[in-house]
């Protein structure tokens, strides 16, 4: 080595799932600053990875160390993302190269796409043939217009051939074009609607937030229809007009079709969109737009809180409670909550917005944490709808049927007063369950600890869980009878055969994630029932959501106590929720709205909440029923789930990690035990539940009680913190 220089080093973080940064060389001629998107040499490829540290911890020799090999164009990942990134790894226990790729894997690494077109040549030759096809060309193509060559093929009714040859001819040239900014700026100028008293004291409270350039958070709690969107949306036009980004969370956004439509309305533009669904060049695009801050406004599912916004001004989480605000596989991660982290490391205000509030929100609120803003009433003349209950006991719908006389009756009414109902059962699907009536034999998953639904339509059984499907067998595959397969329960489908029969003039629309697949769909229907072209609207939980339809008045929930079984600890808060925002959707507009809850249990402490509307009196008593065991949000949670193909050695695991378990004054462990979803493709399932007092460091923990236990390879340990999900 004699008397070498030592090596200029840099942590590089690759996108994977390793421990921590590698170190890598930095070699002459190169230089880097943390945050810099590089290529570098990983075994035989070459990887990108984002210099984390700009000294490594020095534990590979000098002589080991592999160089870097370039510095990518690409924006530079900012040190209050990385501080994000950081804080998210190790909060969730995530390896932080794979919350890292969340963050940059659309990046455009690399130039980005600089797009070409076509223009005349000036002094273009006189001798060369014109063919008619090629007048056209250079009609279009006159005063000096450029356009790429697909634009151009299309404009003059050519093929790509006739512009190739004419540039081989001397008659075109090629040109580099302006990309065109993909967002518009809002128009800031155009006013919002008047707001009432109640929302203009809530917007001024958001926008002086926004102002104050200061991290706080903001619970925007309003009924259904009291005009909350229109209140954040005030607070995203200051956040423009001093020049910062806002984000705009939703649980679903392949359902956000009108929400995008009033976005439009307020501000003549659309913003940026952020999901699963965008087409990679799209994806790239926008992640680059939102990287140099021409993207102003971004709306999107919760993978939108890992992108690169230089200036962000303000997080708005609207209908904070959703459970779809959790992702439940690679990194396990609340967005709601760690969206509150982001604000945190942007000094930026975050609202969280409800009609149902989660128990962690209120308990926030009521520690001093979060401020809360309420509206009270709905917006102009529209009041709170009405709702009862249908007891099933005293008034059961006929024989193998599923709507009680009460239900029918009120959808005629409704539908002969020119207004429009709505029948919810949060159940895809023909049946949930096909049984056969010789021998008693149920299909199953072969795969999963669950029931194949039945899909009439399709003519399919399907399991929900793993998309396993057959083919509905004519005969039991146990015992061989003919005809004695038997749908035992309603989906869907089911519901709305039912509804043909009994309404049979009705114009019916049903909207499940079978009928509804693309955003294109969806649109569709909403217009269709915004402009009365349908009586009666047939759905799933796509129906809940925030839609305003203004025509609707009856609402009736088919089964209100679907989900009310199983051990889940939020089962009561979630139906509420649910249900609370179904009945919502009934008398948005002058026509009082009513709700029809059909229930075995009317008394049930989640039927009164809904049918008294005291919806803080019930949150109450659910916060009594959860102080006095730990149980979130006064106490912590951590979910172990142990898988793997042999059940047994998945067993043996399951008991290890349970002999292992941490033992202390406030930290109870509970399991191993099958979990309910025991089987889950194919993958043999265990869980550990370990509930731990607030003051608890749950993650510490868990990292050293995990150390302790020797796990077979092919034994899965998958650390859920904050589990909301318990299958
Ligand atoms: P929420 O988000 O609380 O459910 P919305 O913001 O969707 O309520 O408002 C319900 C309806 O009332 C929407 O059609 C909205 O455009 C309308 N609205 C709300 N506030 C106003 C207002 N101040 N002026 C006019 N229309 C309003
Ligand atoms: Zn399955």
């Amino acid at each position: 080595m004699g008397g070498a220089l030592p090596k200029r080093r840099a942590a590089v973080l690759l996108p994977y799932p390793f421990y921590g940064a590698f170190d890598y060389a930095v070699p002459p001629g190169i230089d880097v600053t943390p945050g810099d998107v590089v290529s570098v040499p990983l075994g035989r490829r070459t990887e990108w990875g984002v210099v984390w540290d700009a000294a490594g911890d020095g534990q590979v020799a000098d002589a080991r160390l592999k160089p870097i090999s370039a510095v990518l164009a690409v924006p530079r990942m900012a040190d209050n993302l990385r501080r994000f990134v950081d804080w998210v790894a190790a909060y969730t226990m995530s390896p932080p190269g794979e919350v890292m790729a969340m963050a940059m894997r659309a990046a455009p690494h690399g130039e980005g796409p600089i797009a070409h077109g076509w223009r005349i040549v000036p002094d273009a030759p006189v001798d060369v043939r014109v063919t008619k096809e090629r007048a056209r060309v250079l009609a279009v193509l006159a005063d000096g217009a450029m356009l790429s060559g697909p634009d151009l093929a299309r404009a003059a009714e050519v093929g790509s051939a006739v512009i190739r040859g004419m540039a081989r001819a001397g008659l075109l040239e090629p040109v580099a074009l302006a990309q065109r900014p993909l967002f518009g700026m809002p128009d800031l100028v155009r006013a919002g609607p008047v707001l009432g008293a109640e929302q203009e004291i809530a917007a001024r409270a958001l926008c002086d937030a926004v102002k104050s350039r200061t991290f706080s958070v903001s619970l925007l709690d309003g009924v259904t229809g009291s005009g909350k969107t229109e209140v954040y949306l005030e607070a995203v036009a200051e956040a423009l007009r001093s020049g910062r980004q806002a984000l705009v969370l939703l649980p679903e956004i392949a359902l956000s079709a009108q929400w995008l439509e009033r976005f439009q309305q307020r501000f003549g533009t659309m913003p940026a969109q952020w999901h699963s669904d965008l087409s990679p060049g799209l994806r790239k695009r926008t992640w680059r737009a939102v990287a140099d801050g021409s993207a102003p406004v971004v709306v999107g599912a919760r993978s939108a809180l890992f992108l690169p916004f230089p200036d962000l001004g303000l997080i708005i989480v609207d209908e904070e409670h959703e459970t779809a605000f959790k992702q439940e596989d690679g990194v396990i991660y609340h967005a709601r909550d760690m969206a509150v982290v982001r604000a945190r490391f942007e000094s930026a205000p975050i609202a969280l917005v409800s009609a149902t509030p989660s128990l962690e929100t209120v308990a926030n609120v009521e520690a001093g944490r979060y401020h809360e803003l309420t509206l009270t009433a709905r917006h102009g003349a529209a009041s709170m709808p009405d709702i009862a209950t249908v007891d099933l006991r005293e008034a059961p719908p006929e024989r193998g049927k599923f709507l009680s006389p009460q239900l029918i009756a009120a959808v005629n009414e409704t539908i002969a007063a020119g207004d429009q109902a709505m029948l919810f059962l949060n159940r895809r699907g023909y049946a949930p369950l096909t049984l056969c009536r010789s021998c008693g034999h149920r299909m199953q998953c072969p795969q999963c600890t669950a029931w194949l639904v039945e899909h009439r339509h399709a003519r399919r059984l399907q399991c929900h869980h793993c998309g396993h499907q057959i083919p509905t067998p004519e005969t039991c595959p146990e015992c061989g009878a003919a005809h004695a397969l038997t749908a035992i329960g309603p989906g869907v489908e089911r519901i709305t055969e039912e509804a043909r029969e009994v309404f049979p003039e009705a114009r019916i629309q049903v909207m499940s994630s079978d009928t509804i697949e693309h955003p294109s769909q969806t649109t569709d229907a909403v217009r269709a029932i915004t402009e009365r072209d349908v009586d009666l609207v047939i759905g799933t939980q796509i129906i809940a959501k925030g839609w305003h339809f203004p025509h609707l008045t009856l609402v009736g929930v088919v089964d209100a106590d679907l989900g009310l079984g199983g051990g889940d600890l939020r089962a009561a808060e979630h139906t509420v929720q649910l249900l609370h925002q179904v009945a919502g959707r009934a008398g948005r507009a002058e026509k009082p709205g009513r709700v029809l809850l059909q229930t075995f249990s009317p008394e049930h402490p989640v039927m009164q909440a809904l049918v008294s509307g005291n919806l803080a009196g019930f949150r109450a008593a659910e916060a009594a029923a959860r102080r006095p065991g730990n149980w979130p949000p006064y106490g912590r949670l951590v979910a172990l789930i142990v898988s793997g193909e042999d059940a047994h050695a998945v067993d043996k695991a399951a008991r290890d990690i349970g002999l292992a378990a941490p033992r202390m004054d406030g930290v109870v462990v509970l399991g191993p035990a099958p979990a309910p979803l025991a089987l889950l493709r194919g993958r043999h399932r265990r869980r550990l539940l370990l509930k731990a007092r607030k003051d608890v460091a749950v993650q510490k923990l868990v990292h050293a009680w995990l150390a302790g236990v020797q796990l077979p390879s092919r034994v899965r340990v998958d650390v859920d913190i904050d589990p909301v999900s318990f299958m």
